[in-house]
């Protein structure tokens, strides 16, 4: 066999590297500033890694039961419960993964059939669509502006066809930052109902929102609960993207075939970061500061690239900032957040890679989970730039 030649065809023919991978390797090689990748730049609590390691030496190192550790079931029902009154049984309406990018995968897998079709909204997290695909399903696009306002629910409804099996919905949203409202869910929990249609709702960023906003889960509005697989993640939540733990919440029925999928995927997650993570809940303070913290690195930012020729309004949640430089540039956003990483060392996410096919807003995605020290040197040095 030649080394070259892959003795297959791809299934993935037009999928490459990720975007956030590319831009972190080329930050690294210009040992630019890096606002592009979504991950914190700042350590997890040493509570936190005490408690890991408290577990690691109490001997948790073996498989944790496939559905997850029970404690940290228990400790997501009660936070679900207190935080939109719905019930999930942790027994068989939890399943702890390997960050939510397992359970968005599952999810999928375990609704789309070949020939399905699959509503996603773009601009669109970068899993969604493969996973799609490698299950024989289509996404159907409905197309936002990054800088859109509202959604237009009869477009959506116009999109719907007798193959169409689910919808991906994610708030607060990546790349746009934008917020969901109770009257959206609602929209959506129509359109679901009506088509009998299954839901997947990424909802990694909860607890980062702004501005006296609220999260609107779909666990919360009771005509999604029994059609939603609700995919959340605890990467965000407590700084630690590394440690892949994730969970998937849904009703008794949806879960069993949820499992029949992740058992044999991972079968089950990481021990003992499962038992910290499940005593580290027991106090929502842990959670419900993450808004306040951020908000105050998102004004930071935004305060400190005033006067630069950004246009943007500030994000309402997500850690992510977007801004449109076209009244600066008319170059593609792919080229300039190369040049910005190599010339000016500031590395961005351009927002073309989340659209399907071309599309080029003039938007560039800034990541601003980083130190203010980062921040104000990052925006300092887009000062300099010469557009
Ligand atoms: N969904 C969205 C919208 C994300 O931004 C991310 C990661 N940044 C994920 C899912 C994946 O989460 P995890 O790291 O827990 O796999
Ligand atoms: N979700 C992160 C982002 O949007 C990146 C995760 C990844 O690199 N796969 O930047």
């Amino acid at each position: 066999m030649h080394r070259s030649s892959f003795p297959a065809s791809s299934k993935l023919p037009d999928v490459g590297t990720t975007i956030f991978t590319r831009m972190s390797l080329l930050a690294e090689q210009h040992q630019a500033i890096n606002l592009a990748q979504g991950f914190p730049e700042f350590d997890c609590s040493p509570e936190l890694q005490q408690l890991v390691e408290k577990y690691l030496r109490q001997g948790k190192n073996q498989y944790a039961p496939m559905a997850g550790v029970m404690a940290l079931r228990e400790a997501i029902a009660q936070k679900v419960f207190e935080g939109c009154g719905t019930e999930y049984h942790p027994e068989s309406e939890i399943t702890i993964t390997s960050g939510a990018t397992e359970a968005l995968y599952v999810a999928i897998t375990t609704v789309v059939h070949p020939g399905d079709e699959v509503i996603v909204f773009e601009p669109a997290y970068d899993s969604y669509v493969p996973a799609i695909e490698l299950c024989g399903g289509k996404p159907v696009y409905i197309r936002l502006d990054p800088q859109y306002k509202s959604i237009d629910w009869s477009f959506v409804r116009s999109k719907i066809s007798g193959k169409t099996r689910a919808m991906i919905v994610n708030t607060p949203h990546n790349p746009t930052g934008n917020v969901w409202t109770v009257d959206d869910l609602n929209e959506l929990a129509k359109i679901a109902e009506m088509h009998d249609l299954l839901v997947i709702s990424d909802e990694v960023y909860e607890h980062i929102i702004f501005d006296n906003r609220k999260h609107v889960s779909a666990s919360s509005v009771a005509a999604l609960v029994e059609r939603t697989f609700v995919c959340g993640s605890f990467g965000k939540t407590f700084h630690i993207t590394g440690w892949k733990v994730g969970y998937c919440l849904a009703p008794k029925h949806m879960t069993t075939e949820f499992r029949k999928i992740h058992q044999y995927l991972v079968f089950s997650v990481v021990t003992p970061f499962q038992y910290a993570i499940a005593e580290y809940l027991s106090d929502p303070d842990h959670y419900l500061s993450l808004g306040a913290f951020y908000q105050r690195k998102r004004n930071l930012f935004n305060e400190a690239i005033m006067g630069i020729g950004f246009n943007f309004e500030p994000s309402a949640g997500s850690f992510f900032q977007n801004v449109s430089y076209g009244s600066l540039s008319d170059e593609n956003d792919l080229i300039l957040a190369e040049r910005l990483t190599s010339e000016a060392g500031v590395a961005s996410i351009p927002m073309s890679p989340f659209y399907n096919g071309y599309s080029d807003f003039r938007v560039l995605r800034f990541c601003f989970a980083k130190h203010d020290d980062t921040l104000l040197r990052g925006a300092e040095r887009l000062h300099k730039v010469v557009w």
